[in-house]
């Protein structure tokens, strides 16, 4: 069990919270959603996320699931609305509904917005009326492929079934699923189409992802990347896309396709910076905070967490990082053979 290898020196139950202004950056954006990631584990291998062989971290060095209660807590009291779960896989996370449970309350508390998870759907058959009954009422399920053999080949895992029937039961329990597709160069071009259409038939946007150069994989990221410009000149040939105003609060464009009815989203970090708006931070399931997706720079909330004065700490250090997250990220796969422009994996600071 986490709990009992990483002790806690507070009752968090007891703590007075100071009353503490509303997050703002040197950029004067207002911080307002966190992306929570609840573990570093995965049932799947996606290879331009993690690697076969993939060294999870020890579990003493994983913040317990009272101390991320505590944090989001802390985000919480400085204005943030919006709280996205992702790992890793979140639901692989034990007992990941009692914390589920918790942050819930506070939407239905209206100190929350919305409360939502980013999964690979593997786990969300058993998950979805729970996640519906906690409060949850979007879900972004991750997957880049219909055909088994291509699933097998992009994850490593033979699970596709597992993840339609997680996609069945989650509709089927009132959650709105959003698709994120991650778009890769000979792996799934060619499916884009067809799963654009199957996405829309059953009343779903899906949402078009560009691979980011984030962590050492065993294949070069070049080989993998498609810029979504070509994508989008490909689909306007087939379909009429009408441009939305269309906003959820994160980094995604999105259309109207004419011909399906549905929605489709773009988010593409190389061909075109979304960095103006940023409302986000990131924190790991380490308690370390990222300001920027595409940066290295970080700060450990988790000494914070498990020091003395938890609560003073940590506002003071998130202080600290809203006066040092950058302008922009830069991330950028120009030529065959480069470095990732971030050493650390996505499944650290989940998507
Ligand atoms: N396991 C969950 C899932 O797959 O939905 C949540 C964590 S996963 C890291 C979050 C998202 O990041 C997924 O949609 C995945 O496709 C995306 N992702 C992972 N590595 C990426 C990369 N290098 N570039 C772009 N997206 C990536
Ligand atoms: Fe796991 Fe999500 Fe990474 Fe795939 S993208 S390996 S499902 S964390």
């Amino acid at each position: 069990m986490y709990n009992s290898v990483a002790p806690l020196r507070v009752d968090f139950k007891t703590v007075s919270r100071m009353s503490a202004p509303s997050l703002k950056d040197a950029f004067g954006r207002e911080i307002s959603y966190l992306r929570l990631s609840v573990t570093d584990r995965c049932d799947l291998r996606c290879a331009y996320c993690m690697a076969e062989d993939m060294k999870f971290l020890p579990k003493r060095d994983v913040l317990s699931l009272e101390e991320l209660e505590f944090l989001a807590a802390a985000f919480i009291d400085r204005g943030v609305k919006k709280i996205r779960l992702t790992g890793g896989e979140p639901l692989v996370r034990r007992d990941i509904m009692s914390l589920i449970n918790r942050l819930g309350a506070r939407f239905e508390a209206n100190e929350l917005e919305e409360l939502t998870i980013t999964t690979n759907a593997t786990q969300l058959e058993r998950f979805a009326g729970d996640l519906f009954a906690a409060g949850v009422r979007r879900v972004n399920v991750s997957l880049d492929t219909l055909d088994d053999e291509n699933f097998f080949r992009l994850t490593r895992r033979r699970q596709l079934g597992a993840v339609i029937r997680g996609i069945d039961a989650a509709q089927r329990a009132g959650l709105k699923v959003k698709i994120n597709t991650v778009a890769l160069k000979d792996t799934n071009q060619s499916e884009i189409p067809a799963m654009i259409e199957w996405a829309h038939g059953r009343d779903m946007t899906l949402t078009l992802i560009e691979v980011m150069p984030l962590g050492e994989i065993e294949q070069d990221r070049f080989d993998q990347y498609l810029p979504l410009s070509a994508v989008s000149d490909d689909l306007k040939s087939r379909w009429t896309l009408e441009p939305l105003e269309m906003k959820t609060g994160g980094p995604a464009r999105y259309w109207r396709i004419i011909e399906t009815g549905g929605v489709l989203g773009m988010i593409t970090p190389l061909t075109n910076n979304f960095c103006a708006g940023c409302n986000r931070v990131r924190v790991t399931c380490t308690g370390e905070i990222y300001m920027c997706l595409g940066h290295g720079d970080k700060l450990d909330l988790r000494a914070a967490l498990r020091g003395p004065n938890p609560t003073q700490t940590l506002n003071e250090l998130l202080d600290v990082a809203m006066r040092r997250k950058p302008e922009r990220h830069e991330f950028e796969i120009s030529k065959p053979g480069a470095e990732p422009a971030v050493a650390r994996h996505m499944s650290v600071t989940g998507g």
